[in-house]
């Protein structure tokens, strides 16, 4: 299959067309070797020495990321976290980056606590104002501009195009976490940025049974110092996938584009729903043209605007967390990107200095129905609602007897 030309639901529905030339098996085995043979002549032909670093069971998964995201080169990783620190770590003391005020909340703990202490000069900044990213950038100092796109859990949306541009001028690469937006919505390296992050935990796998991650450089960039020092974190730190992770992962990649375009319609749908719910102070999501970032989504999200969204529920902090113990489908638990709807207080996980507000919910949307997620969150909201009517109630006096 040409990777070129075939349409990215081809690719992924064949994971490229793959098959196993020497059991005719039309999916693939998995590998479990730790160590490969050296050639008679001391050589290692094969490319393979040891699988901390080399494993034939990556290969298929890579190159079906990197096909969907226009790539050079594909790594999996143990986890999203294993790709994205690999990118922080391939630089050195000293070395000035830029990422966003509002990002996944763990990567933004490593970046101002470990990376820190490593010596990098972390500064987080405002990433949907070209102008903030134009201000901070420090020619010959700024190495690297992290962006999110869109962004936990607010989905701010940051223009890639015009970031990719400043960080160039600069000298600094840009790599794009886009693990909401998947290959499917957004091509990053298509819009010039350098390195494209997921963490394949969520919607790649999108069965919530995996940890992993990927990163793809761009096309170009495989033989680049930056990249190299990648491969060798990889390699020599050991964030190394599983072989049956990385099968598992090839497994959630056929079905991407039809759980991707049902999570999207669904979600559409419900921030159209309750952004006109009286319970509801606010939708964040950036399919709605009020929200911000609405037109930049709108110019490089392609067929749909994601999964993810927020609500900020009247009432407050109180009322959030008890609407979210009142549904029934929506599962109460973190992640995002599986069939499952999930939903979640976000301001709870993140704790002290979370731009999360008190009042907000964290909606994934999985692929059930969407009449039944919009009237289970319905019913959640209005129970709430008239309990606290209740409450106001009584505490205005003794009830008539
Ligand atoms: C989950 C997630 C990560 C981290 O991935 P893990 O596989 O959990 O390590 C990074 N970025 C985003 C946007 C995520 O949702």
């Amino acid at each position: 299959m040409d990777r070129h030309t075939a349409h990215p639901d081809t690719i992924a529905a064949q994971a490229l067309g793959w098959t196993d030339e020497r059991t005719r098996a039309v999916i693939p085995p998995i590998h479990v070797s730790t160590t490969y043979l050296r050639d008679e002549d001391n050589q290692y032909r094969s490319g393979r020495v040891y699988a901390r670093a080399d494993n034939p069971a990556f290969d298929q998964a890579e190159a079906v990321v990197n096909a969907l995201e226009g790539g050079g080169q594909a790594l999996l990783f143990a986890s999203g976290m294993a790709a994205a620190t690999a990118v922080f770590q391939a630089l050195a003391p000293g070395d000035h980056v830029l990422a966003p005020k509002v990002m996944y909340w763990s990567l933004r703990n490593w970046l101002v606590t470990f990376a820190t202490g490593w010596g990098l000069d972390v500064e987080l900044i405002d990433m949907t104002s070209p102008e903030a990213v134009r201000a901070a950038l420090q020619p010959g100092r700024t190495k690297l501009v992290w962006i999110e796109t869109p962004a936990n859990p607010l989905w701010t949306v940051t223009d890639i195009e015009a970031t990719a541009q400043l960080a160039h001028a600069a000298g600094a690469l840009l790599a794009v976490d886009s693990t909401v937006a998947t290959p499917l919505l957004t091509q990053p390296l298509q819009l010039g940025a350098d390195i494209v992050m997921h963490a394949a935990t969520k919607y790649l796998n999108g069965h919530s049974d995996l940890v992993a991650g990927v990163l793809v450089v761009r096309e170009g960039a495989v033989e680049s110092d930056a990249w190299q020092r990648v491969r060798k974190v990889r390699a020599q730190v050991g964030g190394t996938l599983g072989s049956f992770e990385a099968w598992l992962l090839l497994r959630g990649l056929r079905t991407l584009h039809l759980r991707v375009r049902a999570a999207c319609a669904s979600a559409m749908q419900i921030a159209a729903h309750f952004a006109q719910d009286a319970d509801v102070a606010e939708v964040l999501y950036p399919g709605l043209p009020q929200c911000h970032g609405h037109a930049v989504a709108a110019r490089q999200m392609h067929g749909g605007f994601g999964g993810m969204l927020s609500i900020r529920v009247r009432g407050g902090e109180a009322a959030a967390i008890a609407v979210a113990a009142r549904t029934q489908l929506w599962k109460r638990a973190t992640s995002l990107g599986g069939t499952e709807s999930l939903i979640e207080h976000r301001a709870s996980v993140e704790g002290p200095g979370t731009p999360a507000p008190p009042d907000l919910l964290r909606l994934s949307v999985g692929i059930e129905d969407a009449g039944d997620l919009i009237a289970d969150l319905t019913q959640a909201l209005r129970a709430t609602h008239d309990q606290s009517d209740a409450e106001k109630t009584r505490s205005a006096g003794p009830a008539p007897r």
